[in-house]
């Protein structure tokens, strides 16, 4: 926008501005002066004011007034006017007291930063001042100081509004910039440390007016921190990082905030002078305001320019916000908004210091229509920082310090149930706050304060739980994890801003904030003390709720913080550590719930888990189980006996194993595999397990082709409970598993698996069809008459086995080929070494027998741990029917059971699966009560 486009009187009242300048501060000034600049610089603001908030043509206008050249040095001599005229002069008689005004104004710009070399661009602001100022700017005699106060005080306004709006736009006038590098330069900081150390000096003599005109300084400090937030061009950020240092540099010598937070705790507690007649009744609640907003933002910029690698200025910036003073400011301000808020503990906060902060408060943020924006993100965050984030560390004592970050950290949580209870009483009609009005965080906040306030507790927390740490440490520990289970209910989640805040939400949740010890050392017999507080806390409970909340409602809130959750690859030792140190039941209802998700999940239809892996056809949760179960067989087979990772994963691996081979089938269905990657994720688990849940299907005995199970078989033949056992395996390989045409598929499969990949894992494909063949020799012989096992296949394995030395694994597999091609008939009449028909069954030829029962005695002692789905009751009670994908309920361990009233040894979670068992699970062959009646 050209100057002639701004608004017709606004451009006149532009005009007159530096002439009017001129005449303020020249030694003759009149009080009318003062009178006819306020009424212009209120006529300013409020034009800007009224121009729509983020409208380009408010910006446009900001940026045309300074874009005119003498209004851009008028405003700049008034500036430097402001920042120089004495507070305390008696009312009376200012032009007497001190010394060197805008003189100063104009040419410290140009010989203080001489060194610099951007002079030129300071003396042509200063030229016109200097020229037509001449020297001096302090306040005449005869003008009031009130209407000076007024005038400072809508200097700051209308600087601070032109600078913070031309500074949030994407291209930041070059006039704009320039405006504030001379502020700079003009030692407009080091200026306002004085006045503020001046009046923080004497602040039982400070008028209402000189208070008043203290205030305005504020606006001031707050509008030259603006160059810290600035996101520069590309080219333009080496001049603006060395700009940041200068700031940075001037912030932490001038002690300017530390002198600002003296002025402000003394004013608040002396009570600071009013007057109706001032254009602000209290500037104390404004100045709060602003010192808060001003402290924040410094705050921010450290920890960016820290993640950005400026190391230097971030810890100049972490200077400046760790004065004694400042963090004092912060703190009475935190807790006594907290104390308005929760109505709890002060902390021996003195009851009149309370008072008159919570008053300043109240002024400073005041309530609006439905929402109570007391903690807003200044005094949150402000005191998330002096806690957490200042040197030294905690100011107030790691144990405080916790402490109050964990309450913030309840209101916020509390805050979401309330606003969940408030949008349901809109919804029914009913009036807002029907229970009283409370003090909430705003509800665009809850996440943030929430997710701010508990990571900055778990952090200190953290190093205190590492060795041998102190009882309220422990108890804390536990206390932040069950905020952070509760920080993860609907009532929280549903007021996250958008998707993206709540995936970040949960990555932070499980990969950053849960304590692992070293990658590859031994589990220890107990958690280490920061583990233990995470689980006592609650997690598993937490992670089993939003895996069935996503599950359930694909497009609800929890669904992005699952995604978050599954979207890495190489989760399976944090998985295997909640799983080992988890409280059993909890650990063995997520392995269920899990298990249902997996049956749920399938390529076709994808839902919430198709955004985690784009491009790929396999379900985010079947990789996410496919991993755990695959990555942790080496590890589980370290284990000593007794350890519940091992019992939790031979569970797992039962209830999981056969949704994993369907999902493999079905995209093993499409040739070639879209995603290649993907699908050997999936066989994997499946080819590493395959051989152990055989073992222990023979080993159960009645397998006759199994030799180590003879006698195991003989036994079985006289105990029917074996027998009802080696069903429930065959079952569960043959039927559920569909081991035969998986490993059949999987041998023709075009791809091999990537490169690097696994490399045993053709080598455990030979292992399993090996297994598989010694112990369902007929299953797989029908599969071969309908070429479903190609003997060309398994032999193309053999040179890899031969290299790796398997000499047991290549006779087996040799065998079995030819075993393979000579189909059925081809068996009748052979005997000795061959395979054979034997008592009218197919026996497997030696070779194969021996490759198939090539597992070591830790492996057979995990597959001893297997335990069928439908008897895992030792650790759960779960649905009897195998099909059963119930979600309901936030947890499987408090699901309430119905029991078959015919057997009165199958439950079920509902009555469809009670009936689907009946008709299709086979319980009606298998109940007493299925040969008569029907279920009720
Ligand atoms: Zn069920
Ligand atoms: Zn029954």
């Amino acid at each position: 926008m050209a100057p002639e486009a701004l608004d017709r009187r606004v451009r006149s009242a532009l005009r007159r501005l530096p002439a009017l300048v001129d005449r303020l501060l020249a030694d003759d000034a009149k009080e009318d002066d003062a009178e006819e600049m306020f009424e212009l610089l209120v006529r300013l603001k409020v034009y800007l004011d009224r121009l729509a908030a983020g409208s380009a043509e408010k910006a446009a206008a900001a940026a045309s007034i300074l874009e005119v050249a003498a209004v851009h040095s008028a405003l700049l001599r008034l500036v430097a006017a402001v920042v120089r005229w004495p507070l305390l002069a008696p009312s009376s008689n200012l032009a007497s007291s001190s010394g060197s005004g805008s003189s100063g104004g104009g040419s410290t710009s140009g010989s203080g930063n001489g060194g610099s070399g951007s002079g030129g661009s300071g003396t042509g602001s200063s030229g016109t001042g200097g020229s037509s100022s001449g020297s001096t700017s302090e306040p005449s005699a005869g003008a009031s100081i009130q209407a000076y106060a007024s005038v400072a005080w809508e200097t700051g306004c209308l600087v601070d509004a032109l600078l913070e709006l031309l500074f949030a736009q994407p291209h930041i006038p070059p006039a704009a910039l320039d405006f504030i590098e001379k502020l700079r330069r003009m030692d407009t900081l080091q200026c306002l440390a004085r006045q503020f150390a001046t009046a923080a000096d004497s602040v039982g003599a400070l008028t209402a007016q000189q208070a008043g005109f203290a205030g305005s300084l504020f606006h001031l400090l707050g509008s030259l921190l603006v160059t810290l937030q600035m996101d520069p061009k590309e080219e333009e950020e080496a001049l603006h990082a060395s700009r940041c240092r200068e700031l940075a540099t001037v912030l932490c010598d001038s002690h300017v905030m530390e002198h600002a937070a003296r002025l402000l705790l003394r004013l608040m507690l002396q009570g600071a002078p009013t007057d109706a007649a001032l254009s602000v009744a209290n500037p104390t609640a404004n100045m709060s305001h602003m010192f808060l907003t001003a402290y924040q933002n410094i705050t921010v910029q450290s920890k960016i320019k820290r993640e950005e690698g400026q190391d230097a200025a971030a810890t100049v910036l972490r200077e400046v916000v760790s004065g004694r003073c400042v963090r004092h400011v912060v703190l009475i301000h935190g807790v006594a908004a907290l104390c308005m808020a929760d109505g709890g503990p002060a902390y021996g906060l003195p009851t009149d210091v309370q008072q008159a902060v919570s008053a300043r408060l109240a002024e400073a943020f005041p309530p609006g229509p439905t929402e109570v924006d007391l903690l807003a993100e200044s005094i949150s965050l402000s005191l998330r920082a002096a806690l957490a984030y200042v040197e030294p560390s905690p100011p107030v004592g790691a144990r405080a310090a916790v402490m109050l970050l964990l309450r913030l950290a309840r209101l916020a949580v509390t805050s979401g149930d309330v606003w969940a209870a408030h949008v349901q009483q809109q919804r029914a009609g009913l009036p807002a706050h029907a229970g009283g009005a409370r003090s909430v965080v705003p509800r665009h906040r809850v996440v943030t304060v929430a997710k701010g306030s508990l990571e900055a507790a778990w952090c200190l927390l953290r190093e205190r739980l590492a060795a041998h740490p102190p009882a309220w440490a422990e108890e804390a520990g536990v206390e932040c994890w069950r905020l952070v289970a509760a920080s993860f209910s609907r009532n929280m989640l549903r007021w996250a801003d958008d998707h993206d805040q709540l995936h970040r939400t949960g990555l932070l949740l499980l990969y950053r904030w849960v304590p692992l010890p070293p990658a590859g050392e031994p589990l220890p017999p107990a958690p280490p003390p920061g583990l233990a507080a995470v689980l006592a806390g609650g997690l598993l409970p937490c992670l089993e709720r939003l895996l069935r909340r996503a599950g359930e409602e694909p497009d609800g809130p929890e669904s992005a913080v699952v995604e978050a959750l599954l979207r890495r690859e190489h989760t399976w030792e944090l998985w295997a550590h909640l799983l080992e140190y988890g409280e059993p039941r909890q650990a063995a209802a997520l392995v269920a719930t899990l298990g249902k998700l997996l049956r749920r999940a399938s390529p076709t239809l994808l839902g919430l888990q198709a955004r985690a892996r784009p491009g790929s056809c396999v379900p985010a949760i079947s990789i996410a189980c496919a991993n755990v179960l695959t990555g942790s067989i080496p590890f589980a087979l370290t284990l000593a006996e007794g350890r519940q990772l091992a019992h939790l994963l031979a569970y797992a691996a039962c209830a999981w194993l056969s949704a994993l081979s369907g999902c493999a089938l079905q995209v093993m269905a499409d040739q070639p595999a879209p995603d290649s990657n993907g699908l050997w994720c999936l066989l994997r688990p499946l080819l590493c397990w395959l051989p152990l849940l055989v073992w222990r299907c023979t080993s159960a005995g009645g397998v006759e082709a199994a030799t180590s199970s003879s006698s195991a078989a003989a036994a079985a033949a006289g105990d029917p409970s074996a027998a009802d056992d080696i069903c429930g395996w065959r079952r569960l390989l043959l039927e559920e598993m569909r081991v035969v045409p998986l490993l059949g598929r999987a041998l023709r499969l075009a791809q091999p698996p990537p490169p690097g990949f696994f490399p045993l894992v053709r080598a455990a494909l030979a292992q399993s069809c090996c297994t598989v063949a010694a112990a369902f020799p007929d299953e797989v012989l029908r599969a071969a008459s309908s070429s479903a096992w190609p003997p060309e296949r398994l032999r193309a394995l053999l040179p890899e086995l031969r290299e790796q030395g398997r000499g047991a694994l290549v006779d087996g597999t040799e065998e079995l080929a030819a075993m393979l091609e000579k189909g059925w008939a081809g068996l009748r009449g052979i005997s000795g070494s061959g395979s054979g028909i034997s008592g009218g069954r197919i026996v497997a030829c030696e070779s194969i027998l021996t490759a198939a029962a090539n597992l070591d005695g830790a492996s057979c002692k995990l597959a001893a741990l297997l335990v069928l789905p439908a008897a895992a009751c030792g650790l759960l009670r779960i649905c009897s029917y195998r099909g059963c994908t119930s979600l309901a309920g936030d947890s499987e361990a408090d699901a309430r059971m119905r029991w078959c009233r015919f057997c009165n040894s199958s439950c079920y979670c509902c009555g469809e699966c009670q009936l689907s068992h009946w008709r299709e699970g086979g319980h009606k062959e298998a109940c007493p009560g299925g040969a008569k009646v029907r279920p009720g």
